[in-house]
């Protein structure tokens, strides 16, 4: 048991969570060195949503709800630290969930396809369904569902690795990352870039998502029209330097 009290708390708490989750063998355990890093620019960002994250989250709701088959994707670590957010955003935006795993296993794939049933959500990307290969790259870590990812027009990541959001990119799909490291490949690479811990980014995307459904596309595509990931991304930094 962590004392309440502990300076730590939340962050150890998340440290359980991605433990038990390994335990439970859906965590790969390059999955817990991931969350080690996030953790370490989550401490540089303060741990709190930062304005720049703001900004990002406000554009990618918006190009979310302008999507016309959006896709989250789903790894072990997000589903551990996330998955009532994930499934609650993928509601009010009228999105796919897809599991998609840098290191795919079949039994990985079915423990996370179960937890997400137990609370009545379909997950796209397991061994059920048709998967395909984006642009050819016939690897595990390429595979895509039919309906899914592999005609998605926007995909939304977290936890995600460079090379495989480079395939999305290139093949021509939006990409929206959460992803705690700025400088991280990913980062770099996505269209929309939100610097922030999902844990905080999720809750705060279905919030605004629920506000941004009500308002017409123009007001959606006035938001994203002046929106510069490299800008953001660049003020995020500036603000890591500051503090
Ligand atoms: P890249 O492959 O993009 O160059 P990387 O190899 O450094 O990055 P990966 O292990 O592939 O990193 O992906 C994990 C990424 O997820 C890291 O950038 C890490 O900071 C970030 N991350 C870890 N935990 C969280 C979290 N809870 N919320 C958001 N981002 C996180
Ligand atoms: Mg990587």
């Amino acid at each position: 048991m962590i004392p309440k009290n502990h300076p730590r708390y939340e962050s150890l708490i998340l440290r359980e969570k991605i433990k038990k989750a390994h335990d439970e063998g859906y965590l790969a355990d390059s999955g817990m060195i991931a969350h080690g890093r996030g953790e370490a620019f989550d401490y540089l960002i303060g741990e709190e949503t930062i304005a720049t994250a703001h900004e990002a989250i406000k554009v990618a709701v918006a190009t979310f709800i302008l999507a016309k088959n959006p896709v989250i994707s789903v790894n072990g670590n997000s589903t551990a630290l996330a998955i009532d957010d994930i499934i609650d955003l993928a509601k009010v935006l009228n999105g796919k969930i897809e599991i998609n795993l840098f290191y795919r296993t079949k039994e990985r794939v079915k423990i996370i396809k179960n937890l997400f049933k137990e609370k009545g959500a379909h997950v796209l990307g397991s061994d059920d369904d048709e998967l395909l290969f984006i642009d050819g790259i016939e690897s595990p870590r390429a595979t895509a569902s039919k309906d899914g990812i592999y005609s998605a027009d926007l995909v939304l990541v977290s936890l995600e690795d460079g090379d495989r959001t480079e395939v999305l990119v290139k093949s021509g799909k939006k990409v929206i990352a959460i992803d705690l490291n700025p400088l991280s490949r990913t980062a770099q690479r996505a269209d929309i870039t939100i610097v922030d811990n999902i844990i905080r980014s999720i809750p705060l995307m279905v919030k605004i998502a629920n506000e941004f459904k009500k308002k017409d596309d123009k007001y959606l595509k006035k938001i994203i029209a002046n929106f510069s990931n490299e800008e953001n991304l660049k003020k995020s930094l500036e603000y890591i330097k500051l503090r």
